[in-house]
């Protein structure tokens, strides 16, 4: 369970004034000194992540927020920071200072019931004083869990018990019943195993001597669907083909050879991608294939957004800097202008843009890449993601989109669209 990934893990931040205590309150749950605390404001500068395994919960990660009334110089970034682990926290552990509860504590309450984030109400260092029973049962009113707790009374093991209790209360569904990646596509299974074939590039992006964690986690998902998988290189893809004697159920490659792919798959054959497969694993699938319809009518002056959730040294012929803006220089025309961002930094003035496409976002729990797509869709964005996207300038998205219905329904109006308002 320590090794969970990140993106699978319960994220659980805190949030709070500066100087209630969120650090020395993570510190005593976890029992170890995971944040620096000291009696002055502002002492926790950025967001501190400590994965833990929490039993019975199972892998969670805690972010331990700046306090968003910071007004220190560096305070609008720290805040901007806090911001966005509140969007990808899936519980919020608002901590409070005893008898304190303003306008502050409201909005980020408010934040949360907005955001559908359950959010537990900790009032923190009672040891110095009992809080005063008025208003707790004013805290009660807002009907969510009120817990009390001290780091320094010696009740750890009680206050640890009191949160594990109300997490168990609160635990999101989707943890609970984690939807299949892939499995759900494969027919169903009579005597014979369904097969899966994963294409994989082997080359100088690929990490050196792993798979990355779509990769990793299609396996895991036909493993424990009960689905036989085999993992070949596009080179060896035709030729492993003609060792089978039954086709496969299904293909899934990675978006840079998806062509290939198409081209070498049987028409009866239902094929996608690893980036596809995660549009609609992390995101909303719907969305970001109705979003790929801006794809046809982006014009000179332009701009497009390439968002990528994790930070990675740039290779030669990148996918998000080179391949992807060279594609959609050759179905579009010159002149569009490419900005690119990646790891956490997502932009926040998304106007300016004219489409944003996403990775597929493995590395970001479910409930940021919605957080992301509703960014872009609050401003009017068209958003859609890398494998849906390089499908449409590879001219074969009525394929890897045809095992997901609705979502080729969503590209297909939205090109009608476009195209009566062109003609319009
Ligand atoms: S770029 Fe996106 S999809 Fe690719 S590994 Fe990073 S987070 Fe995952």
């Amino acid at each position: 369970m320590e090794k969970a990934p990140k993106s699978l893990r319960l994220h659980i931040g805190l949030f709070g004034r500066t100087n209630t205590g969120k650090s020395s309150y993570l510190n005593m749950i976890t029992g170890q000194s995971v944040s620096i605390t000291s009696p002055f404001c502002g002492t926790t500068t950025d967001v501190v992540e400590k994965t833990m395994e929490l039993l019975p919960l199972g892998p969670v990660v805690f972010l331990d927020t700046a306090g968003m009334d910071d007004t220190s110089p560096l305070g609008i970034t720290r805040v901007e920071k806090t911001k966005k682990a509140l969007a990808s926290s899936d519980i919020a552990l608002l901590i409070l200072e005893n008898g304190i509860w303003s306008e502050y504590e409201q909005t980020l309450l408010d934040a949360c019931t907005l955001q559908k984030t359950p959010v537990i109400l900790i009032v923190n260092k009672i040891d110095q004083a009992p809080p005063d029973g008025k208003w707790l049962e004013r805290l009660q009113s807002f009907s969510v869990p009120v817990l009390v707790a001290s780091c320094c009374d010696g009740n750890r093991e009680r206050y640890i018990m009191d949160l594990k209790k109300a997490l168990i209360e609160l635990y999101p569904e989707d943890y609970l019943s984690s939807d299949s990646i892939l499995c759900d596509l494969l027919p169903p299974t009579k005597d014979d195993l369904p097969l899966v074939v994963l294409i994989v590039p082997v080359d100088m992006q690929a990490p050196k001597g792993r798979l990355i964690l779509p990769q990793v986690q299609s396996i895991r998902d036909c493993l424990d669907h009960n689905a036989a998988v085999s993992v070949v290189t596009s080179e060896d893809y035709p030729r492993f083909l003609t060792m089978l004697n039954t086709l496969p159920d299904l293909v899934v490659c990675d978006s840079q050879v998806v062509d290939q792919m198409v081209k070498d798959t049987p028409p009866s054959v239902a094929c996608t991608t690893f980036s596809i497969l995660f549009s609609r694993f992390k995101g909303n699938i719907e969305v970001l294939a109705e979003g790929s319809g801006r794809l046809s009518n982006l014009r000179e002056g332009d701009a497009v957004l390439i968002a990528e959730a994790c930070s990675h040294h740039p290779m030669q012929d990148d996918i998000g800097r080179v391949k992807i803006p060279r594609w959609i220089e050759e179905n579009c025309g010159p002149g569009i202008l490419i900005d690119s961002c990646a790891g956490k930094d997502y932009p926040t003035d998304l106007e300016k843009y004219s489409l944003i496409i996403h990775c597929g976002g493995c590395t970001l729990t479910r409930r940021e890449m919605l957080w992301r797509i509703e960014q872009a869709r609050a401003k009017h964005i068209p958003i859609t993601n890398y494998g849906i996207a390089i499908s449409v300038l590879r001219g074969v998205v009525e394929r890897t989109l045809s095992p997901f219905p609705d979502a080729l329904l969503a590209y297909k109006k939205t090109l009608i669209a476009v195209d009566s308002k062109d003609l319009g």
